[in-house]
């Protein structure tokens, strides 16, 4: 880590506590940088695929960004969602007791205007390879690109860093309006961020406009970056705003009101054009192949907002879609009947009539069918908001990170099928105490190696225990075994 001494500010500190600790800060340098840069267009889309790739520094760098983070910042963090980010919004704003106006915030170009100097100064990172990766360049359609300015479009650590950029801003203001004390939290002022994309809310327009606006300005300038005019504005919740692709509204009807979030119109007409092109560029495909490369597309939109009030919007993306696959169905067979159409490509199947079909052979001769995935067919499902301060690098919050996990798993089928494969694994026995574990007793899933040391998800590093069990090995540092079955040790024997 930086070297001790003048330099050695409250951010460094921690990292060296770390590097003592369990996580080891690597070294690394420029090069395997420029090899890993991502090779997409500028800005947005290239945010996408970060989450992928993980050299070592973004994970070295990671639990310290963790530990300084704001509490509210939604992107790019382990263990959070811009669902998370949805949800906090709406808890900021449903109650009519809440805020009612807010500030959307845009910076300017973010990840490319971000001063060298302040990052030098401020990211607890070796300073001959941060210096050494802010000169690297970036590789994009072939090209070196030398950034002067920015940290590197694409760079994986760069959201990263983008976020320990703005952490701070939350702090900063409520410092200036806390929620408890004299004013009791008058202001109403929250901040919810999902990398660079920010909203304050706030307890009136003149608020936002005069006193927290030219704070967020103060702040940003001293990282050399500013808030774009145009698009940064107060609005009243009521007009609606929208925030990652969703518009967040309050409706009124004469006292009542009614809170909804939904996919934003925007949202809506991006995804549908981006489906229309593909139809409209598949060429020969036949309808199964076609089927192979819109059902991923459909279900990534849809699972992006199950969370909110989406199933109206899903039954009429659903029906654009159809009207578009009917049109290049005619196109291909200009001079067969309509029927003939309907009956080839738009079988009924089951309940559920005009269901597009393909149908193609498998690599041993036999005859498969595969539907279209329709957007209405994923089921909406409340999500329930990471809490603010939750670490999944600190084990304090192991447990809290276990049971949100045990949650998920069990309101999905496929989570539930993990489960049962897991109970099946340890024939039904808890490994702690021996006895079984039944609908009655109850489980939690305990990870052999903590979560919180780098442990994974998956399901070798996972075991079902009592809950007294789970709550035992924790307090006292157990460390559990994956039990063996009997019969695969007999049959090896
Ligand atoms: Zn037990
Ligand atoms: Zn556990």
């Amino acid at each position: 880590m930086g070297k001790p001494g003048k330099r050695q500010n409250k951010r460094q500190r921690l990292c060296t506590r770390f590097s003592n600790g369990d996580i080891i800060l690597d070294r690394c340098d420029a090069s395997t940088f420029q090899r890993a840069m991502a090779l997409r267009g500028p800005s947005q889309s290239q945010l996408c695929g970060i989450g992928r790739c993980k050299p070592c520094t973004r994970l070295s760098l990671d639990p310290v960004a963790e530990t300084l983070a704001d509490p509210n910042s939604y992107g790019f963090r382990s263990a959070r969602s811009a669902a998370d980010a949805i949800e906090a919004c709406f808890i900021a704003l449903c109650q009519n007791d809440r805020a009612q106006w807010v500030l959307e915030g845009d910076i300017r170009s973010c990840f490319d205007r971000i001063s060298h100097e302040w990052l030098l100064t401020h990211i607890p990172m070796e300073q001959a390879i941060l210096k050494k990766w802010l000169k690297a360049g970036y590789i994009e359609r072939r090209c070196l690109h030398a950034t002067e300015e920015g940290t590197p479009q694409g760079g994986i650590i760069s959201p990263v860093i983008a976020n320990m950029t703005l952490d701070g801003l939350e702090q900063l203001l409520s410092s200036h309006f806390p929620k408890k004390g004299r004013n009791g939290g008058k202001a109403k002022v929250n901040l919810i961020r999902y990398a660079d994309d920010f909203c304050i809310t706030g307890a009136s327009k003149e608020l936002l406009e005069q006193e927290v606006k030219p704070l967020v300005e103060q702040f940003l300038r001293e990282r050399g970056l500013e808030l774009s005019t145009e698009k940064t504005v107060v609005t009243h919740i009521e007009q609606g705003f929208d925030f990652l692709g969703q518009t967040i509204r309050k409706y009124r009807r004469g006292k009542r009101t009614k809170f909804f979030i939904t996919p934003s119109k925007k949202s809506v007409k991006v995804f549908l054009r981006k489906i229309r092109k593909r139809i409209k560029e598949s060429g020969d495909l036949t309808a199964s192949e076609l089927i192979g490369e819109l059902n991923p597309m459909i279900r990534g939109w849809a699972l992006y907002h199950r969370q909110v009030v989406s199933k109206d919007i899903f039954h009429a993306a659903d029906h654009a879609i159809f009207q578009a696959l009917w049109r290049w169905a005619r196109r291909r067979h200009r001079h067969k009947p309509r029927r003939w159409i309907k009956e080839r490509y738009f079988p009924d199947k089951g309940p559920n009539r005009w269901v597009f079909t393909g149908v193609f052979k498998t690599e041993k001769g036999k005859t498969r069918v595969i539907h279209l995935l329709a957007a209405s067919s994923i089921r909406i499902e409340r999500h329930t908001k990471v809490k603010a301060p939750a670490n999944p690098y600190d084990p304090a919050w192991e447990e809290y990170f276990e049971k949100r996990l045990d949650v998920r798993m069990n309101a999905r089928l496929k989570g539930r099928r993990w489960l049962r494969h897991l109970w099946k694994e340890q024939n039904g026995l808890c490994p702690i105490c021996n006895q079984r574990i039944t609908k009655i007793t109850g489980w939690h899933s305990h990870h052999i190696l903590w979560r919180s040391k780098g442990g994974s998800d998956g399901v070798e590093n996972r075991v079902l225990l009592h809950p007294t069990c789970h709550q035992q090995v924790h307090s006292q540092k157990l460390h559990v075994e994956k039990p063996r079955p009997v019969t695969r040790a007999l049959r090896k024997a």
